[in-house]
């Protein structure tokens, strides 16, 4: 399998041309503009010229709601990942595994990377910016790994299901206190009608998430289109071919750094998948039962 799993060339968008393809036209032209642009504006501030998202993270003992924006697992985007130990002893250094592109990976003699599927949410965390504005919710990536798939899955085949897809899925995202192994992102939690998710309607997304284009004062720079917080991040944008060199110039030593074990699917994770869907069923089950049997009626119940 290879590390990127769409192609990675854009097909152009040229119109067709009497003057052997030289130049640009069209849309092309304001394309090719904002990318210099922004190239330029990146170059004078020093900055990364990638763009990394927020990871969505559920702290041990809490939960956080969920919007999840892609359609299908399918959707998304999936690679190797090494979780490496920081300076401050914390699991936060995130790179991807080389044996996908073609080298002897450095990291993989210290331990397995695992099989991560990104996706987009927004979180429904509020948070107070660094100028005291208070942001109700963000669009983060939602790292998924390997043990996690089964879960995911029978979400998106129970969407399906009602005609829905995981696009608008609202789920309640529960982190264990107790459980050092419980993954990052929490679990889905059982809401208190008993159900595990909601699944909100494409206007409802824009009407909650929905935004005018976000762009710099002299609007030369469209830092987010119109609406684009609503639709899952460019992933083959944000997660360009990595730098290989850069990678083992950082990693190719070995032995001074730690990294975690591989998580793998066991009995018990895949007990619990079923438990989801079994709950999922059942509740399915009582609201057809609700809207095809008429309920009893009690006379006094009756306002007239
Ligand atoms: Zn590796």
């Amino acid at each position: 399998m290879s590390y990127i799993n769409k192609p990675t060339t854009q097909p152009t968008t040229r119109p067709a041309s009497q003057n052997g393809g030289w130049g640009h036209r069209g849309s092309q032209i304001t394309t090719t503009a904002n990318a210099v642009i922004e190239r330029n504006s990146n170059a004078q501030s020093g900055s990364r010229s990638e763009f990394v998202p927020l990871r969505f993270y559920v702290k041990a003992g809490t939960s956080v709601d969920l919007v999840i924006l892609d359609t299908s697992m399918e959707a998304g985007f999936a690679f190797y990942e090494h979780n490496l130990i920081d300076q401050d002893g914390r699991y936060s250094i995130f790179e991807p595994c080389l044996k996908d592109l073609g080298v002897t990976c450095p990291m993989c003699v210290q331990g397995n990377s695992s099989y991560v599927l990104f996706l987009t949410c927004i979180a429904l965390k509020p948070y107070t910016s660094k100028k005291g504005v208070v942001i109700p919710h963000s669009k983060m990536l939602l790292p998924i790994r390997i043990t996690q798939f089964d879960v995911i899955r029978q979400l998106e085949e129970s969407a399906k299901n009602e005609g829905k897809s995981l696009r608008g899925m609202v789920l309640s995202m529960k982190r264990s206190k107790t459980d050092s192994k419980a993954p990052r992102i929490g679990e889905p939690a059982i809401g208190k009608g008993g159900r595990v998710y909601e699944i909100i309607d494409e206007d409802e997304i824009i009407s909650l998430f929905g935004h005018d284009p976000v762009t710099s004062q002299d609007g030369n720079i469209v830092y987010k289109t119109e609406n684009e917080d609503t639709r899952p991040y460019d992933y083959e944008k944000i997660f360009p071919r990595p730098d290989v060199t850069a990678i083992l110039q950082r990693h190719g030593k070995g032995g001074d750094i730690k990294i975690e074990e591989e998580e793998v699917a066991s009995p018990a994770t895949e007990e619990k998948a079923s438990r989801v869907l079994e709950m999922l069923l059942q509740k399915r089950k009582a609201a057809s039962k609700e809207a095809y049997t008429p309920a009893p009626i009690d006379d006094e119940e009756i306002p007239f």
